[in-house]
């Protein structure tokens, strides 16, 4: 089973995949992280890599290509793979549709959480992220017990570099320019379960089990 999970910033796509993986014993693919760790290399590749990701440009198809194949060479044997973060455009998508064919497989579903730009905003806007141990806050809707400071290790929390108003618009305009026309192509080969994000995390998830159930993936 191949799973791709899309939605835009703050969208609750994180939550979801680690939950599926879970539960599905999925392993998975997560672009945007992988990019990060590699950006932290000390290689011509990582800091090319750093530079895209700083100035909020999407990395080449070429390079992710490279990631990407890297990476399911040294997969082990799984029940499936989630993947989120890539395919991100068109073109990434009909390498990665041609890619799976050869190997005599294909992608099974697309979950796609959507949230109104609004509550992206107000979600990314209210995030506080711990400058130590990585752990996300929300000061609306899940604050820290002790205001600005982390419940898990003490350390402080920050506002994440990006999610500045003018970077969240770039980021929510590359969804919207990008993205969503991928989404579309997907939808012509009625593989898209379109679910909408703004609800309570159970409630979200039970939908997505229902949907793969309808569609005899479970
Ligand atoms: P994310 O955490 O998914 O927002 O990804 C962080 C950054 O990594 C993006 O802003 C892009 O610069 C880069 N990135 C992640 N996935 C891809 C992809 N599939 N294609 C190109 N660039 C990507």
């Amino acid at each position: 089973m191949n799973l791709l999970i899309v939605g835009p910033q703050a969208s609750g796509k994180g939550t979801q995949a680690e939950k599926l993986v879970d539960k599905f014993n999925l392993a998975h693919i997560e672009m945007g992280g992988l990019l990060r760790n590699m950006a932290k290399e000390d290689s011509s590749f990582g800091k090319q890599v750093a530079e895209l990701i700083n100035s909020g440009q999407l990395v080449p198809d070429e390079m992710i290509i490279e990631v990407i194949n890297k990476y399911l060479a040294n997969i082990g044997k799984l029940d499936g793979i989630l993947f989120d973060g890539f395919p991100r455009i068109v073109s990434q998508a009909e390498y990665f549709d041609n890619f799976l064919s050869q190997k005599g497989q294909k992608l099974d579903l697309v979950v796609y959480l959507t949230l109104p730009r609004e509550e992206v905003f107000k979600r990314l806007i209210n995030r506080r992220i711990c400058s130590q141990c990585g752990k996300v806050f929300n000061i609306l809707t899940n604050p820290p017990k002790v205001e600005g400071i982390c419940d898990f290790c003490g350390g402080a929390l920050v506002i994440r570099e990006d999610d500045t108003p003018e970077k969240i618009n770039k980021r929510l305009d590359g969804f919207e320019n990008k993205t969503v026309p991928m989404i579309e192509y997907y939808k012509q080969k009625g593989i898209v379960e379109k679910l909408d994000g703004n609800r309570p995390i159970e409630v979200i998830f039970d939908d997505v089990v229902e949907r793969m159930k309808k569609r005899g993936l479970l």
